[in-house]
């Protein structure tokens, strides 16, 4: 065998070897979600087979968001949009579905009926409350509506989407019976009054036997009455925790602390690890709430 053909089969074989690289780096499909702690939901039940982009990112106002070009690109190749009824949606649906004809569009909400935004946070288009992703027993029907859509996408792993999902729904329930063992509910009649700058837990306060009283109303600051009424209210309650999200200013749930002697703490309602999350903000609740 020559020098010149062993050059050759390496001439040969080098642009093979470059060609072979891209391929070892598939990109996984990508699908959607609107907020945070779907991506957990998602990503609980694909288990990373597929790439979940989340909408809002952290930090913004979930109730107001402007999707980005850059977001409008990398959804125009997405196999999925997981929506769950909150206000941007409406709008904007029709323009991912245009942009993205292909594109299933999965409404996780499609089983629940919504409470009545008693709080007025009905900036919702029917005026119901949207923050259905805080009831543990509302996420089990969201997640049985994901999986059931991971699996028609990717039929080969159906099995695996099935089984984290019931995996999952087990895990919903110990976290379920570990919060109303720390917000035990004697009776209806008897619920704990919590103050909350934006009103986050209705479906949570329903659950666990709480009642919220929000701050914000109308997704407005509240005017000087509301102001004098929040703060009878909190000083009948003898409320002694103001609770407050992240993606909002803490200035006017630091105001009414002030006056009435209380503290502010958080209550997030929008992390990635929703079940250790729930969990804090149930042992904060049981231990802050009248
Ligand atoms: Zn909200």
């Amino acid at each position: 065998m020559g020098k010149h053909f062993l050059l050759a089969i390496c001439l040969f074989l080098i642009p093979l070897s470059c060609k072979t690289n891209p391929s070892s780096a598939i990109k996984k499909p990508i699908v959607f979600v609107s907020i945070v702690p779907q991506k957990y939901f998602v990503d609980k039940i694909s288990g990373g087979i597929f790439d979940c982009q989340v909408m809002v990112p952290p930090g913004m106002n979930v109730h107001a968001y402007e999707p980005k070009p850059q977001q409008m690109s990398l959804l125009s190749i997405a196999k999925a949009y997981f929506c769950i009824g909150l206000e941007f949606e409406g709008p904007w649906l029709p323009k991912f579905s245009a942009l993205a004809p292909s594109m299933s569009i999965v409404k996780t909400d499609s089983s629940i009926s919504k409470l009545a935004s008693g709080d007025k946070d009905d900036r919702e288009p029917n005026g119901r409350d949207p923050h259905i992703w805080l009831s543990p027993k509302l996420v089990k029907r969201q997640i049985a509506v994901i999986a059931l859509a991971l699996a028609r996408l990717d039929t080969a792993h159906a099995s695996v989407f099935i089984k984290n999902c019931d995996s999952f729904s087990v895990e919903i329930d110990s976290l379920d019976a570990h919060i109303k063992a720390l917000l035990p509910c004697d009776s209806l009649q008897n619920k704990r009054p919590f103050l909350v700058f934006h009103p986050t837990w209705g479906y949570f306060a329903k659950d666990y036997c709480l009642s919220q009283i929000a701050i914000e109303i109308d997704g407005k600051e509240p005017s000087p009455q509301t102001m004098k009424a929040l703060l009878d209210t909190a000083r009948r309650y003898k409320i002694t925790t103001v609770f407050a999200q992240p993606e909002y200013s803490k200035k006017t749930a630091e105001i009414i602390a002030n006056e009435i002697g209380a503290k502010v703490v958080d209550a997030d309602g929008l992390a990635y690890d929703w079940q250790n999350n729930l969990l804090n903000v149930a042992k904060n609740f049981a231990a802050r709430a009248n």
